[in-house]
């Protein structure tokens, strides 16, 4: 009851919004369950121009959006995007929406960044708000890939260790956060909260076929229905570890660190082409890279290379996050500590000039 209370009080302190109160930029976004926008508060004219909040108009599933925003805001708040304020917002026209509103965190998702032929040097100088005069190379490639994985495997374990599972990790719901300058989680418009038994049901049409596991329900189906919230959150911790669907997550962001290191499997046509050269493998990426390394080009031979640095350790980690069975793979925890990350990162790179 004191987390209530306490949520209750902090949420009657936080301002609170309505409809009118907002002035519509840019559209960012639109999916089958809401549009983005970039906006500003009509009563504050110095924001007026550009616009620091955005502003999510969603469908039914909003309402679970809100959830896991306030639960986000409350256990790991530098995890995902600064969210402000949901509400419910009834028009005669348009029937229920839910409004979400955000603080705007920067111009560019991690998909935006990678699509740029000078990735990762582009991503290095917004990390560090410099550039570096090291020479160019593999090496220092493959120590801003490091930084970028390690804030993405951060925030995820700050998720999953509050129970939620995200079930849409791909670069484009990765947003570099101007102010913090790393890298944050957005739109948790399919996650879930297996804890507390909130949208347990995985629906799986929600589910991105680029980045998503191979297995299609994140429970197993001997646990086909979620108990009602209160009882849900004694049980859960332990259906958390017989099943491990914080897997799913690791999955997609395997195949985000395997986009940034080979160039070639950025665009999504090779990318699905990919995922269809994997299935025929049977997601043994051991087995991938044999049918392919022979007659590689040399774009993708220089990405081998890179993961190879160090021992291979970088190739060590990809292939304990992308497996079949998602009780081999690794945790984002387990990840953070794997010998990957013993090497310094970027800012140790920027003292020792
Ligand atoms: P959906 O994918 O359901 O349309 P998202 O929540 O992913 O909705 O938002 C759509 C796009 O809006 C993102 O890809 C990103 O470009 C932008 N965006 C979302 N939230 C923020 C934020 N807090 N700051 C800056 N840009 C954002
Ligand atoms: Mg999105």
């Amino acid at each position: 009851w004191d987390m209530f209370v306490l949520a209750f009080v902090e949420r009657l302190f936080r301002p609170t919004y309505r409809k009118d109160d907002f002035v519509l930029g840019k559209k960012l976004g639109e999916g089958a369950f809401g549009v983005v926008y970039r906006v500003s508060l009509a009563k504050n004219p110095a924001s007026k121009k550009e616009g620091d909040l955005v502003l999510k108009k969603a469908t039914e599933y909003g309402a679970v959006e809100i959830w896991m925003n306030e639960r986000v805001r409350r256990a790991c708040s530098s995890s995902c995007a600064d969210f402000l304020y949901g509400f419910l917002e009834k028009s005669p026209k348009k029937g229920a929406e839910y409004w979400l509103l955000w603080r705007f965190e920067g111009e560019a998702t991690l998909s935006d960044l990678m699509l740029s032929k000078d990735f990762p040097y582009n991503v290095e100088a917004m990390i560090l708000g410099e550039v570096q005069a090291l020479p160019k190379g593999l090496g220092r490639e493959n120590r801003i890939i490091q930084t970028i994985l390690r804030q993405l495997l951060f925030a995820l374990d700050g998720l999953h260790t509050t129970g939620i599972v995200h079930r849409d990790i791909k670069p484009q719901n990765v947003i570099f956060s101007e102010g913090s300058r790393t890298f944050k989680i957005i739109d948790l418009g399919a996650a879930t909260d297996l804890r507390v038994g909130i949208n347990y049901i995985p629906k799986e049409f929600l589910l991105d076929p680029r980045y998503a596991a191979p297995e299609q329900y994140i429970m197993s189906t001997q646990t086909p229905s979620a108990p009602s919230a209160p009882v849900a959150t004694a049980l859960s911790p332990v259906l958390w570890q017989m099943n491990l669907p914080d897997r799913f997550d690791i999955y997609s962001t395997g195949l985000i660190f395997l986009q940034m290191a080979f160039p070639a499997l950025r665009s999504d046509s090779n990318l699905i082409q990919f995922n269809r050269q994997l299935k025929r493998c049977e997601y043994d990426l051991v087995s991938w890279r044999k049918t392919v390394e022979p007659r590689a080009s040399s774009e993708l031979r220089r990405g081998f290379e890179l993961l190879d640095l160090d021992g291979g350790i970088g190739w060590e980690l990809l292939t304990s996050m992308v497996r079949y069975k998602a009780r081999q793979r690794t945790s984002a925890k387990a990840a953070l500590a794997h010998p990957y990350f013993d090497r310094e990162g970027l800012l140790a790179l920027s003292f020792m000039q």
